[in-house]
This record gives structure tokens, sequence and C-alpha cells, in this order.
């Protein structure tokens, strides 16, 4: 049997799933809809993955669509995604036709019979224009659209302004809307392969496939190899930490075989790191949850020394594991790092090296502030959250005057 919402009992306790009834009982009449762009990979997916049964299993009628397109259609998504981002990336009339001609497909081809309907990301979010009477719609926006290029900004906030709310991931990514606009931060779910709970000897069989000795503390940092998430720094910070006290570090991360950023980025790690003792180097494959999970688990101290970063799941993922975070002071792992109570930021390479070896000689603190950010986690960044947030942004809507608020 796969897992239900019963199973979130024990790790977030019954109060919260007595509020999921609750509130679903109040929206229960209405049918929702999910649409995104790829049924599988990214964040996005793998929240529906899980959110969509656990809303049925509430008793709301939910669905999840995937829009379709041409390949032509992925790469204008993309570079109207990195321009959305703050990259000068030229958007021609053309790609715009053809962004626009895909949607309107994907108006006709999926089935958009619901009562509420959450559209994910720009790529499908000119199917508004498919909207029917009656229906309330909602763009759920998870990237980060703080510094965008305004020509493609404007142009899709042609389309944004005709839904009746948006959703962002963090109030320093929303724009100035006329329309509700509200805050939801991202969830991890407790119960993934990623995140559940791992035994020792499960652990340490995946450490030794690995190839990673357990004989001293391991300071791990997970993410693509991309030059945002500063390895090169997170390898330098390690080298000053080393003089001081003994470790090993983990450099984990995929992207790199489909990336041309990422197998360069990789080539040049590699390089920095080669003949060096005690620095491990891994291009994890895709789906490689399990292998994310034990490595967190059997760190001593997570990093995630981003120097630009989204939300940062990473950090999250460790923190549910009970780790203490040292975290570059970007994006929304200032959300989750709250300095000296779950972990600390840090603004450079000395900083991070300090807070290495501050960590790795106080047992105690570590003990302390991996508690508190798992009870952080928990009460924050978990799915069940997000499926609250999911319920109170359909009573807002049909309750307004009361539109804008954070949740
Ligand atoms: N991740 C993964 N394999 C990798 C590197 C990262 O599955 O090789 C996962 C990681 O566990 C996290 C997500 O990808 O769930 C990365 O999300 P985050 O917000 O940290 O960074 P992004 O890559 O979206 O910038």
């Amino acid at each position: 049997m796969g897992v239900g919402l019963r199973d979130y009992g024990p790790i977030v306790g019954s109060a919260v799933l007595e509020e999921l009834a609750i509130l679903s009982e109040r929206v229960r009449a209405r049918r929702h809809l999910h649409v995104n762009s790829t049924r599988v990979g990214g964040g996005v997916a793998e929240i529906l993955q899980r959110a969509i049964p656990l809303l049925q299993e509430l008793g709301l009628e939910a669905r999840w669509e995937v829009i379709e397109g041409s390949p032509e259609f992925f790469e204008v998504t993309k570079s109207f995604h990195n321009a959305l981002q703050g990259q000068p990336v030229p958007i021609s009339r053309e790609m715009l036709d053809t962004y626009v001609i895909c949607n309107y497909e994907n108006s006709l081809r999926v089935n958009l019979d619901a009562d509420v309907v959450y559209i994910h990301d720009p790529q499908p979010a000119a199917m508004v224009r498919g909207r029917r009477e009656g229906q309330k719609w909602v763009w759920r926006c998870h990237i980060d659209l703080s510094h965008p290029q305004m020509e493609p900004w404007e142009y899709l906030r042609g389309y944004v302004e005709r839904y009746d709310a948006s959703i962002f991931s963090m109030t320093k990514f929303a724009q100035n809307l006329r329309i509700p606009e509200f805050i939801m931060p991202p969830s991890i779910d407790p119960l993934s392969d990623k995140n559940r709970d791992l035994d020792p000897q499960e652990v340490d069989a995946i450490l030794d496939q690995l190839n990673i000795p357990r004989d001293k503390p391991l300071v791990t940092q997970i993410s693509r190899f991309d030059p945002f998430k500063d390895p090169i720094g997170v390898i330098r910070a390690f080298r000053l930490a080393r003089q001081h006290v003994d470790c090993r570090l983990v450099l984990a991360g995929g992207g790199a075989t489909d990336d041309p950023e990422g197998a360069r980025v990789l080539a040049r790690v590699l390089e920095e790191a080669a003949g060096e003792r005690d620095i491990h180097i891994l291009d994890l494959p895709p789906q490689s949850d399990l292998a994310i999970n034990a490595l967190q688990r059997a760190s001593t101290v997570i990093l995630q020394k981003s120097l630009r970063e989204g939300f940062g799941l990473t950090v999250t993922e460790a923190m549910w594991k009970g780790k203490p975070v040292i975290g570059g002071a970007a994006g929304g792992i200032t959300l989750q790092v709250q300095e000296g109570f779950t972990g600390y930021l840090v603004h450079s390479v000395e900083g991070a090296a300090y807070r290495i070896r501050y960590l790795l000689s106080r047992p105690e603190l570590r003990e302390r502030l991996g508690q508190n950010a798992r009870e952080f986690v928990r009460r924050n960044f978990l799915i069940t959250r997000n499926i609250r947030d999911y319920l109170l942004v359909i009573l807002a809507l049909e309750h307004p005057g009361h539109a804008q608020f954070e949740i």
C-alpha cells in the first residue's frame, strides 16, 4: 500500500491532520486542477506527485495535467525562464508566437473542467485565455522573479494579471501585481526516499557503495555543479578548516551529463581538488534520492555555500535530518538558516571555514542546532503545510477582502 495521510500523523501531529480535514471540508465541493509542464524531474513535479493523492485522500476532486509542447516550445520557455530570472536573453516576436500558440493548443487539449485551476510557472501561464465562466485561476510561480528582464516580464504580466491570484515562494520573489498575491514557501516530503528515515546499516551500506569512509567527520555539500553553488569556494573553505580539524569533504551533485555548463564546472572542481586527500567529488546520476538521503544523514555538518539561491531545498533536506547547516546568505537559505539557532550564514570562504571548524569542535552545539533545524522544518517546510496553504488560498479567494496575506 502506498503512503497515505495517516502516515504523516506521527511526524506532524494529529492536530495538523485534523486541520487539513476541517479545511478540506470547506472546499470539498470544488474541483481542483493543477497544470504544469513536466510529470517528472524538478521540484514542482515532486510536490505534485505526492500532493495530488493527499488532496484526493482528503476527499477533494483533484487532478494534475501536464502540457505538451515541441522541443522548440521548450527552448523558448527555457529562454523565457532565464530572462524572467534576470539573464539578458533575447526574446523575439517569433518566440512569443511559439509560446502563445502552444499554450492555446494546450488549452484546447487539456481537460480544464475544474472550479479552481492552478497553473504552475510561466510555461503554461498563457493558458488563462482558455478560462471559463465561474472558474478561479491561480498562477503559482516557483521561480525567482525578483530581478526579471523587464520586457519579457511585462509581456507575461499581461497574462498573470488575468488570474484571480498569484502565489510566490518568498516575498522577495513577488512582484507588484494588480491581483492578490500569496506567499507559499516550497516543502519537502518527509516520507519520500530522499527524506525518509534510514537505518544506520542502510546508511553505511550506501556510503560503502559510494566509497566514502566513515573514519572522520564528513562535511558535505550536495548540489548541481553550478557556479552559483560555489563548489570551488567550498573546497577552499574545507582546505582552510582542515588545517585545524581533521575531516572529509563530500561534494556531490548531478546535472553534469545533460548540461554543458555543469560538465565544465565539474571539470573545474575536479581540477581544483586533484591529488588532494579526503576530498570526494561525486557525480551523481539522476534519481539518486537514497544516496542523497544517506550522505546527508552520514554528515556531521552540511554546507550550502550558494552565492545565489532560489529556495535551497538541499538545506531543508539537511535540516530535516537534524544537521546544522552552514549556508551562503542568499535567497531562501536566509529563511531557513536562522543564525545560531539552526545553523550559520556565511558571506565568504573564510567565514565558511571558520564555521566548519567551529561546529566540528562543538558536538553539543551541533546536536542542539540540528534538533532546532528539524523542528523548524517540521513546523514550516513539510508537504502537509503546503497542502494546508493550497486549501487556505481557495478559502481566501472565496472571501475577498482578506485576500492578501502571507501564509
Ligand atoms: N539534487 C539531486 N541530485 C543532485 C543534486 C541535487 O536530486 O545531484 C536535488 C536536491 O536533493 C534537491 C534539489 O535537487 O532536492 C535541488 O534543489 P535546490 O532548491 O537545493 O537547488 P536547485 O538545484 O533547484 O537550484
